[in-house]
């Protein structure tokens, strides 16, 4: 019979989101009349703005026409969704990044999941503690940890975030390879600062590392004194990969499309020591193995940067981020020590309790669905994530359930 590839054995069963789901069926069966409200999930509610719908449209007409007819595409994406993106997202925050450094995907997981492919397997790298699970899993698919030990894996190095370091891992002591870093983070909210990147920076250009930069949630950045982009730290041109995505911006966790920015300058070596061009390494995988993102959802990518793309943008992520201040106040009201939800859409709560009796006490006493933090890592034992995505009339009634199930035990 064909042989497997016996590292998916090394996979830790990911029974996070089923045992959410299996206690909340349990919930439900057992209190029928109870409603539940999930804060659980990191989609997005909101509806797709106008301005992208607009421009979906028109591009599906256009395709009707024999004219307008597109079939494949470039594989990196069109000339004008690069270009907006390297305008706006870059080179209009100081940050000089070329269109043809920019390839657009249809998500930033399987950029982020496919990356570590051009790699060698014996690299040794950084993965943070808690964790997006993509990076851990794609990297034990390929052979480059051993087993699976107390929920640690072989042969990786982790940069454990924890309430001493507020969150922002430190620097490894040793020397590593690549580093995935995740800044808003995705499950903390944890942001980092310019000085905090510039150390990373440093630190991968003195080790000769790379640095894979997943910028999911950076359009939740508010505070006006933080980097939106690796590449507004001097030399991380050299140094560093990142990935952006449309999903939580603009609601196309549906829809599907992102990006990942790999500048030109980026070099890694063969076994002779010899440096290629990671760039050039990307676009080969890219194209062998990626066939394009739709000309009308590239289209509707594009009106993201419009005048009213842009406004529509902004109202969406300020509608979660108010969410993310009714939640983050009304946990800390109960007196939790949190993070996150001020340039993030998720709330990382100091449970002082295991994460999952925690998370049981949230949904047997109030019906609310969080994510228990163990389920991100090591580090996130102790801890839940509860995501601002979801309607303001939800998020004010669990808040208040919330409430008064934990004054109502006290
Ligand atoms: N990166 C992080 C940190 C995420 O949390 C998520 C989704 O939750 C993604 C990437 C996936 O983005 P996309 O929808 O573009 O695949």
């Amino acid at each position: 019979m064909t042989r497997i590839n016996e590292n998916y054995l090394k996979l830790k069963a990911s029974y996070l989101f089923s045992d959410i789901a299996k206690r909340v069926t349990a919930f439900q069966e057992a209190n029928p009349e109870k409603s539940i409200i999930k804060l659980g999930i990191g989609d997005v509610t909101e509806p797709l703005p106008a301005a992208c719908r607009e421009a979906f449209h028109n591009a599906i007409d256009e395709m009707g026409t024999r004219e307008g007819f597109h079939g494949y595409g470039p594989e990196q994406g069109y000339e004008f969704l690069r270009k907006a993106i390297a305008l706006n997202d870059f080179q209009a925050r100081g940050a000089d990044i070329d269109p043809d450094e920019i390839f657009v995907s249809d998500g930033a997981k399987c950029d982020s999941g496919n990356f570590q492919e051009i790699f060698a397997d014996d690299i040794k790298i950084a993965i943070p503690d808690p964790v997006y699970p993509v990076y851990v899993d794609t990297n034990v698919m390929a052979g480059r940890t051993g087993a699976n030990i107390d929920d640690r894996y072989e042969g990786f190095v982790y940069l454990e975030a924890t309430p001493e370091n507020g969150y922002i891992p430190a620097i490894p002591e040793e020397k590593v390879d690549l580093i995935y870093l995740c800044f808003p983070n995705n499950p903390t909210g944890a942001t980092a600062t310019k000085e905090q990147l510039k150390m990373w920076v440093d630190y991968a250009k003195d080790c000769d590392a790379l640095i894979l930069f997943d910028a999911a949630y950076v359009a939740f950045i508010r505070d006006e004194s933080l980097p939106r982009s690796i590449y507004e730290i001097e030399g991380a041109k050299e140094v560093a990969i990142e990935f952006r995505s449309f999903s939580k911006n603009a609601g196309f966790t549906g829809t599907r499309c992102a990006y990942t920015v790999v500048p030109k300058d980026l070099k890694a070596v063969d076994e002779s020591g010899t440096e290629h061009s990671v760039h050039a390494l990307w676009n080969r995988r890219h194209c062998t193995k990626f066939n394009g993102v739709s000309y009308p959802v590239q289209k509707a990518a594009e009106a993201i940067y419009s005048q009213e793309g842009k406004k529509e943008i902004r109202s969406l992520t300020d509608f979660y981020l108010e969410n993310a201040k009714v939640v983050r106040s009304a946990v800390e009201a109960l007196g939790f020590s949190c993070v996150g939800g001020d340039n993030s859409p998720y709330i990382w709560v100091n449970a002082n309790r295991p994460s999952w009796d925690f998370f049981d006490v949230l949904l047997n006493e109030a019906g609310v669905v969080t994510t228990p933090g163990a389920g991100f890592g090591r580090c996130g034992e102790n801890h839940i994530r509860i995501s601002a995505f979801n309607s303001r009339s939800n998020i004010d009634e669990a808040m208040k359930r919330i409430n008064h199930a934990l004054t109502a035990k006290a």
